[in-house]
């Protein structure tokens, strides 16, 4: 079907809206330290999760708004029940050129041929060590053989893998050569993100000046590989990418926690209890889920949609600053998505 001819949404500072990500769940079957307390957060109860048809009835608006790009997350993906079929309606979407998702690799294996054959071309996996027992330090499960397998049927697939690793001060140090290794005899690319203080618990996740920050990772990567070379990436591109002499694929450095990439962000998240977020760092700015079952016409919801991302915040700064309480540690990665 031909794509809708759409008028560009710019937000009042500029920035087009381009991108969508959506938490299909907030449940999970890890439990990442840096993401949720070991006994987990507290689920919403199925009935106020968006259903399929209403993240179907949502996304299609916001394509005619100028979303192209959807990438799924969680919670875990792949922990909602008829994910695939799901997912092979979304891409049927007018407008939608591009589907991807993130996914900590413990269930997806068996998946991978049906990602490939709708078309997904790229997909992001959480892997925060190489090592099975700080594996299963850091995500309280001893998984880590399925998300190598994984890992595998991915790159068996032709599917761009993008490795996500959270980097941890006195967690995870020692692996991240060993991760970025991986970047030299396969076509991989592997990030390395800020730690947030986004955990679901009650404790900041990092100190206010936060250890491990962007400057230091590429430090560190530098005092082992020489020097990187930064590699132009897209517009709106969250990662600053380098190439590494002799390897195949790049390292990149997300700085979530400095926040350095907000002047040209194109997103917004939709929460898997239906909030819209048009900052990571704010604090919910449209309830979507009161509006599609208050029985509003898409009409009013897409002028929803556009008024909340024409009048979002500057950068997470400012997001951070307008949240009532600006308190960010209550609130779990598995509820925003990433
Ligand atoms: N469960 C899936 C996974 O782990 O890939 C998708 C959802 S997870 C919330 C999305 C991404 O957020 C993961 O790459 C995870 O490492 C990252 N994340 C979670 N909590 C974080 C935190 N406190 N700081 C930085 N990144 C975090
Ligand atoms: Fe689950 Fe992903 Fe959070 Fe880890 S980061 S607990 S895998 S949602």
């Amino acid at each position: 079907m031909a794509p809708p001819v759409v008028a560009p949404l710019f937000d009042q500072h500029g920035r087009p809206l381009e991108y969508l990500r959506l938490a299909v769940t907030d449940r999970c079957n890890l439990r990442c330290f840096y993401c949720m307390p070991e006994e987990g957060i507290n689920y919403m109860p199925k009935h106020d999760l968006l259903s399929y048809e209403e993240m179907l009835r949502i996304t299609g608006l916001l394509a005619t708004l100028g979303v192209r790009k959807v990438r799924l997350t969680g919670g875990e993906p792949f922990v909602r029940r008829d994910l695939v079929p799901f997912m092979e309606r979304l891409a049927q979407l007018p407008g939608i050129d591009d589907l991807s998702l993130t996914t900590n690799g413990v269930l997806t294996a068996p998946y991978v041929p049906a990602l490939a054959r709708m078309g997904v071309k790229a997909v992001n996996l959480s892997l925060d060590t190489l090592d099975r027992a700080r594996f299963a330090s850091i995500t309280r499960r001893d998984e880590l053989p399925r998300v190598l397998e994984t890992f595998h049927a991915l790159l068996d697939a032709g599917i761009q893998v993008k490795i996500n690793t959270v980097v941890m001060a006195g967690q995870n140090i020692a692996d991240l050569i060993p991760l970025a290794d991986l970047s030299r005899s396969l076509p991989v690319d592997v990030r390395f993100i800020e730690e947030m203080p986004f955990n679901g618990g009650s404790h900041e996740a990092g100190p206010a000046s936060l250890p491990w920050h962007h400057v230091r990772i590429r430090q560190h990567l530098e005092e082992h590989f020489g020097e990187l070379t930064p590699v132009v990436t897209a517009a709106g591109a969250t990662a600053a990418d380098y190439s590494i002499a002799g390897h195949q694929g790049r390292v990149g450095i997300i700085a979530a926690y400095s926040r350095t990439f907000c002047g040209t962000c194109n997103r917004l998240r939709l929460t898997a209890e239906g909030g819209i977020k048009t900052c990571l760092y704010d604090q919910g700015v449209l309830d979507v889920r009161a509006l599609l079952r208050s029985g509003k016409d898409d009409e009013q919801i897409a002028a929803a949609l556009a008024a909340a991302f024409r009048f979002r915040a500057a950068n997470g700064f400012e997001a951070e600053r307008q949240r009532p309480l600006h308190q960010l540690s209550f609130e779990s990665m598995a509820t925003i998505g990433g």
